[in-house]
């Protein structure tokens, strides 16, 4: 692509450098923008600046989270003795907007997965061990998409969760293999959260 304008080839390349997004989309967006008020590209500009510089993430679960803790964490009506292991925030909306649940999370931030360099100490799972380790949590609840990644990070905790005395349950196959968790309806995902089954069980069909 020959460009007239250094600015506007680097402000292309920037975009184009999302996911799911190429040269030809980077640029039609680059001269949307440049077609709009000036405001605009400054109101974008200043969010994904605070964004990046302000955000935390849950010191208890490590959502992501404009306070120390979450909301869900700082509510005192969840129940903190129930938590439920997902990848990311999405899924923790995705249960969220189920209505279903009233336990806490645990965000491990991704899947291990060996093929994209992600092993165990990439993410949040010692610190989940840690909770365990202390007896406050009573039951773990394993709701990672049911992709090979996501097996195998389950069967990891589960085999780190062993000498301690927690209850294991993973949610409900009523989502097809391979469906990430976001994509699942409500009514779905909130009756696969309450039909949970213990995980050995998941194990045994598996085979
Ligand atoms: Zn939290």
């Amino acid at each position: 692509m020959e460009f007239s304008s250094k600015l506007l080839e680097n402000a292309v390349y920037e975009v184009s450098q999302l996911p799911g997004i190429g040269k030809r989309t980077a640029l039609r967006l680059v001269l949307h923008l440049l077609r709009q008020p000036e405001a605009q590209t400054k109101n974008l500009a200043l969010a994904l600046q605070n964004l990046r510089s302000e955000i935390k993430f849950c010191k208890k679960c490590h959502n992501i989270s404009d306070t120390e803790l979450c909301e869900i964490c700082a509510n005192p009506k969840r129940d903190t003795s129930l938590v439920c292991v997902v990848e990311d925030i999405r899924d923790v909306m995705a249960i969220e907007s189920t209505g279903q649940y009233r336990g806490v999370y645990h965000v491990l931030g991704g899947k291990i997965s060996p093929m994209d360099g992600v092993g165990p100490s990439d993410l949040n799972i010692a610190t989940l061990i840690e909770k365990a380790k202390t007896g406050e949590i009573k039951e773990i609840i394993f709701a990672l998409s049911s992709t090979m990644e996501g097996d195998t990070t389950n069967f990891y905790i589960f085999k780190q969760l062993e000498p301690y005395a927690v209850i294991t349950s993973t949610i409900a196959r009523g989502i097809a293999v391979g469906d990430e968790l976001e994509y699942a309806d409500e009514v779905t995902l909130g009756r696969s959260i309450l039909n949970r089954i213990p995980f050995e069980n998941s194990l045994k069909s598996e085979q």
